[in-house]
């Protein structure tokens, strides 16, 4: 798939199906590893930290099911920052755990499809911490900014002024 194809892609539901059909197709030209899918890019990060909240996080058939009542069970929900419950799901059919890997763009696929499948473009992070940076385009440098102002916080406990 090459830029201009992709560049010509205009609504959003384009975009999404684009990026659904692809992703056992190797799109994304890895540094290390050459052209990869999005599935196997994905299982390289099974049991490894999300860089954003650090719990490990999960992939294959093992950490999702198609029932709702099951995901509950396996205590797949949790209270979203909105506090409203809430199951990672794909249109409803398919459940996964809350760190379940996922790739997400930096840059909005919905404004920069050109952008789709370009490695610099894409990011690891769990299901929840996706969630939690929706749209949002400045969630890295907030992310960034709660973590050293814990930092501050933590040396200043750590280390009383005299
Ligand atoms: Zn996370």
């Amino acid at each position: 798939m090459n830029t201009v194809d992709l560049i010509t892609l205009y609504r959003s539901k384009d975009i999404t199906e684009t990026w659904k059909s692809a992703q056992s197709l190797e799109v994304i030209n890895h540094p290390q590893h050459g052209l990869i899918s999005p599935n196997k890019y994905r299982a390289m990060f099974h049991g490894k930290p999300c860089p954003y909240c650090g719990q490990k996080m999960k992939h294959g058939n093992e950490f999702k099911t198609n029932l709702k009542k099951k995901a509950i069970e396996l205590g797949y929900q949790y209270i979203d920052k909105q506090g409203e419950k809430y199951i990672n799901n794909v249109a409803g059919s398919c459940f996964f755990h809350p760190n379940y890997v996922t790739l997400d763009h930096k840059l909005n696929k919905a404004r920069f499809p050109e952008k789709l499948f370009d490695y610099d473009n894409l990011q690891i992070m769990c299901w929840r911490c996706n969630h939690e940076k929706g749209d949002n385009n400045a969630f890295d440098i907030q992310h960034t900014y709660q973590y050293l102002d814990a930092l501050a916080e933590e040396t200043l406990e750590r280390y009383q002024v005299l």
